[in-house]
């Protein structure tokens, strides 16, 4: 519906309940804010990263390989419980800040070894929710397969299914090599025990090309896959994301300062909605990336998504999310509470 010229047209994003189901725990940069708070001092300067960033690696596996390189802090100073609730609470009081109601964090490293590592992500939430209290937050672990020493994988596959009762809401598995078609024998039968354990499941593939997308849709429990974007070159790939409705996370700004995509114009979110494949939006890093979840729905406002159908993103999201069915209840009434609020907007316009 045209409105007036004079009329103030709302904007696309304004009080849109908004999630990130693709957020990655960026130990170090988290914690060099964290600390640069208290000392009053400057954090990282993580926009000078980014131009050098762009200015000496070529777009692509080569710009990718330099995430989670860069190191403000050394890792040790993760060791202290309270600078991990700290840390933590940094990332979801940036989402919450940003409009966000509801995050998953997925932890590499060691992290799901950690003693008490649900206790002091529940403490970083509740400490959150004081300022945010609409905020809710879930952890995810990533499990690498074909990047470390068996014994270590087995032990982090352990944790996870011992951490599934406790809390952890899902895994997120990465399958070696990334960039080229890999083996998923060994991530397929790790996926049975964390499906039976009850874990969510998600995985990385399609980020740099088609490579992978097939085998991790085989992937058995999998509901999700972080990035996937380059299916839309397959219509086959297509077509298997939709027949096992299977969500992508994907995210815009990441994408692009990687060069997996030549440019934002360029980017495949509005052709994969078109097609009917079940998109959400994410950072990914979002202190390395320097976005936000409301910068991410405003790139895909610019891209020509309407409220309407940015809403659908969130709505997707809250139902791929691995999250108990009673916060996954209130998070779709607030989304159903929006889009009667953006219709009735609409019918009130004259
Ligand atoms: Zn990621």
């Amino acid at each position: 519906m045209a409105l007036p010229p004079d009329q103030p047209r709302e904007h696309p994003i304004a009080a849109l309940p908004m999630a990130d189901l693709h957020v990655h725990q960026e130990p170090t940069p988290h914690l060099d804010r964290v600390l640069a708070r208290r000392e009053g001092s400057q954090p990282y300067d993580w926009a000078a990263w980014r131009r050098r960033l762009v200015a000496e690696f070529p777009p692509g596996p080569d710009r990718l390989a330099r995430v989670g390189t860069m190191r403000p802090v050394p890792l040790e100073v993760d060791d202290d419980d309270e600078l991990f609730v700290a840390r933590i609470a940094d990332v979801l009081s940036e989402h919450a800040g940003a409009g966000g109601s509801y995050i998953e964090v997925r932890c590499g490293g060691d992290v799901v070894l950690r003693e008490g590592f649900i206790e002091l992500f529940r403490r970083a939430e509740r400490q959150v929710q004081v300022d945010f209290p609409a905020l809710r937050a879930e952890p995810l672990a990533i499990v690498m397969v074909g990047s470390e020493p068996p014994p270590e994988l087995a032990a982090k596959v352990d944790g996870c299914v011992r951490l599934a009762g406790e809390g952890l809401a899902g895994v997120d598995l990465m399958c070696f090599p990334y960039r080229s078609e890999a083996d998923w024998t060994i991530a397929h039968r790790l996926a049975e025990r964390f499906a039976e354990a009850g874990l969510g499941i998600t995985a990385h593939a399609g980020e740099l090309s088609t490579d992978n997308i097939a085998a991790a849709t085989a992937t058995p429990g999998l509901t999700r896959i972080g990035h996937g974007i380059h299916a839309i070159e397959d219509p086959a790939l297509v077509d298997l994301l939709i027949a096992r409705d299977i969500t992508l996370e994907c995210a815009l700004s990441c994408n692009v300062l990687f060069g997996v995509v030549p440019s934002l114009a360029e980017h495949p979110l509005v052709r994969l909605v078109d097609a009917g494949v079940k998109v959400t939006l994410a950072t990914d890093d979002p202190v390395q990336v320097g976005t936000t979840i409301g910068a991410e729905y405003a790139a895909a406002a610019s891209l020509g998504l309407a409220r309407d159908q940015l809403l659908a993103l969130t709505r997707n999201a809250i139902e791929a999310a691995f999250t108990t069915d009673r916060r996954r209840a209130e998070l779709l009434a607030e989304v159903d509470a929006a889009a009667v609020s953006t219709v009735s907007a609409a019918s009130a316009a004259p």
